[in-house]
């Protein structure tokens, strides 16, 4: 067992353990007299201690990754591709330890935290073709004996700061695009579930990683701030909230980074009169209180469409008594707590705001809530919600699904559109003209057609419009590898060969 997997098995016996730093290959313990608290939100204890970094314990892992930098982007492609396919092996053999960290620090139901690995994954064998992926354009007699040709080189150290809501796929978005295009990276993980990460670096060390070209640093605005300033950090990405993602975008250019920065959402699901209601229900409940309620593509708000909304809401209710709140570590329980009580106070709190401005309160979650210290909260159902209301502007970040009425198809593109998100959204509907239309109306980044999560798959690129993403590249997939690398074009005249020789081997690539 790794000793981060032995930490884990700490924090079941009641202990509470200490997660530190991971630079240059190894588990480096904080030395700024800072931490922070990880709970097991389901039990509500204390499970861990996170050193929090300094300014000086960030620059001693830009150091070692800068230094890791020289050797590990002259290292072929072909070993690159050889080492992620062992990168791939590895966490695949041990997916469910990462889905169990995942369960512990951030609540979510084990089946649930196991699907987080699976995507994250699919973006590690995307990154298995990075041959094919870096290859660049040729021109051959651009000019007389001038051939012009591109390549695509790494940034250098680049960093990530990642949300406590996908604490292994998010990060996988990030650190697996980068290091396979040969830079090395910082990884920041939440504060409030950052296991996952020191025991993916022992993965990628046991895998064959060089030390230093994968380092995991955690903390809060001190770290983050301090990879913002590093004159060594080129790049950084970031997934959070609004606020916090545009001051990264801003800080960070300020100091000559490049920087993608994904912000928060408020996903919409419109249902047109002549959907299927009970695929749209079974979507609504699945997308809405899915993680409970903490994912940036859940759906928040349903937009029904005419005569779709008596329906829609009554098929929602008869769904909503069988979805099983409880421990994630249980098989049986569907969605897990909140993550940490602080939030589950804030998402609870919307329930009673949205009856003073005026929504109906069809399913109140306090009234649902399993027994215990856990941070716990029932599903809630808000109906006429209206766009002026805080239920309807606020990202509630949690099991509360609220339903806005209109009449027209217009209606409902008019609010997508005029929201200052644009991560996601999807329409139901039966009518394909309609869909196409809508795909072409709507201001979003990622468009769902009776899919209510519209992740897109690895080869394709995450990313939102308006507040949900400052930056110019989405995350992963082609965009990922164009933001990981800089392009440079060589124009080259050439003597005829003067040399050759006989060499009967098999050529070798390596
Ligand atoms: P958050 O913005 O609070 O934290 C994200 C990261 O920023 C963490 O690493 C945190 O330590 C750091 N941070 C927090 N406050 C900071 C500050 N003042 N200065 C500098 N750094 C700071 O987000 P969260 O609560 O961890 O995650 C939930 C949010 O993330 C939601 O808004 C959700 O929509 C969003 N999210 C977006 C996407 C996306 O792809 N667009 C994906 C997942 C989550």
């Amino acid at each position: 067992m790794t000793e981060v997997a032995d930490q884990f098995t700490e924090e079941r016996t009641g202990e509470v353990a200490r997660i530190s730093h991971w630079i240059d290959g190894q588990r480096v313990e904080g030395e700024s007299g800072r931490s922070g608290p990880v709970f097991n939100p389901a039990l509500g204890v204390q499970t861990g201690e996170v050193d929090f970094a300094s300014a000086e314990e960030i620059d001693r892992a830009v150091q070692a990754a800068n230094r890791a930098f020289e050797s590990w982007r002259t290292v072929s492609l072909s070993r690159r591709t050889e080492l992620f396919f062992r990168i791939r092996k590895l966490l695949d053999e041990h997916r469910e330890d990462i889905a169990r960290f995942l369960t512990a620090e951030h609540g979510k139901v084990l089946s649930d935290a196991k699907g987080e690995v699976a995507r994250g994954l699919e973006v590690i064998e995307y990154c298995c073709g990075i041959p094919e992926l870096l290859k660049g354009d040729f021109s051959e007699q651009a000019s007389t004996g001038i051939d012009v040709y591109s390549i695509r080189q790494p940034l250098g150290v680049v960093a990530g700061i990642t949300p406590f809501n996908f604490p292994a796929m998010v990060p996988m978005w990030m650190w697996a695009p980068a290091i396979a295009c040969g830079n090395c990276f910082i990884l920041k993980p939440s504060e409030k579930d950052p296991s996952a990460s020191v025991y993916t670096a022992e993965l990628l060390k046991e895998a064959g990683l060089p030390d230093g070209v994968f380092n995991v640093v955690h903390g809060n605005k001190v770290a983050v701030d301090a990879i913002l300033e590093h004159p060594d950090v080129s790049a950084v990405s970031f997934v959070g909230s609004t606020p916090i993602a545009r001051y990264v975008y801003e800080t960070g250019t300020a100091n000559g980074k490049r920087v993608q920065a994904l912000g928060g959402a408020k996903n919409h699901m419109i249902v047109l009169p002549d959907a299927d209601i009970d695929m749209a229900a079974d979507a609504a409940v699945s997308a809405g209180y899915g993680s409970a309620g903490e994912r940036c593509m859940a759906v928040s708000l349903l937009v029904a469409v005419g005569h779709a909304a008596d329906d829609l809401i009554g098929a929602i209710q008869e769904r909503l008594p069988k979805v099983k709140v409880g421990d994630g570590m249980d098989p049986d329980s569907e969605m897990g707590p909140l993550v940490t009580r602080e939030h589950r106070d804030k998402v609870a709190s919307y329930i009673d705001r949205g009856r003073e401005e005026g929504a109906t309160v069809v399913a109140d979650g306090r009234e649902t809530t399993p027994k215990g210290d856990g941070f716990w909260l029932g599903v809630s159902l808000l109906d006429h919600v209206k766009p002026e209301m805080d239920v309807y502007k606020d990202e509630i970040f949690g099991p509360v699904l609220g339903i806005t009425r209109v009449d027209t198809y217009d209606e409902a593109v008019q609010l997508v559109n005029e929201n200052p998100y644009g991560n996601g959204v999807a329409i139901f509907t039966r009518d394909g003209g309609v869909a196409r239309r809508f795909q072409f109306d709507v201001k979003a980044g990622m468009v769902g057609v009776n899919v209510p999560i519209p992740v897109p798959v690895a080869y394709y690129s995450f990313g939102g419009w308006k507040s949900s993403l400052f930056g110019d590249l989405h995350i992963y997939g082609p965009e990922g590898i164009q933001f990981y690398t800089r392009g440079k074009v060589v124009t080259a005249r050439w003597p005829d060969p003067a040399t050759s020789k006989v060499d009967l081997g098999f050529p070798q690539t390596r």
